[in-house]
């Protein structure tokens, strides 16, 4: 079996991550690296211990739920609570991010967003990363991956 590329491997963690999302309206997942290592993760979910949207519906104002905090914003967070520098990392994201997750991602010092889907592709933003020097690339996950995958775990299973 071919290794995956570095790519696919924070690409299909991000996704796994989104998976945890606790707001079924969009379930976004992050990964940040530094020198092809993780140093944190994070999905869209309320503050810890409140409320979820999944449990209780969402928290709707002028058509956006606010509840939740965006994934990219918890994944920079994590690494804020565990004193991590996210200086001249990268950030894996399932969808593109919105205004205020790239600012906050710029401001942290992040250079390279990497996304798997387009969502909305706010024209600030890119415009925004566009003036700072971000570079902003969509991927799109190797279409055997997941297969990949599951003979692996099955293959894994039928060995014990
Ligand atoms: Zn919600
Ligand atoms: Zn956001």
């Amino acid at each position: 079996m071919d290794r995956i590329s570095w790519t696919d491997y924070f690409m299909a963690q991000s996704l796994v991550i989104s998976t945890r999302s606790t707001c079924d309206r969009l379930m976004v997942g992050a990964v940040i690296v530094r020198n092809n290592r993780i140093i944190a993760t994070g999905y869209n979910g309320s503050v810890s211990g409140l409320t979820h949207c999944i449990d209780h519906g969402c928290f709707v104002v002028d058509g956006h739920c606010i509840r939740t905090i965006h994934a990219e914003v918890n994944a920079v967070i994590q690494c804020a609570k565990m004193g991590i520098s996210t200086d001249g990392a990268e950030i894996y994201i399932t969808h593109f991010p919105c205004y205020n997750c790239s600012k906050v991602i710029i401001q942290a010092g992040i250079k390279k967003v990497h996304y798997l889907y387009d969502y909305h592709n706010d024209p600030n933003a890119i415009d925004l990363f566009n003036e700072c020097d971000i570079q902003v690339s969509k991927h799109e996950l190797s279409p055997h991956l997941f297969e990949q995958i599951k003979q692996l775990h099955l293959t894994n299973i039928d060995q014990q």
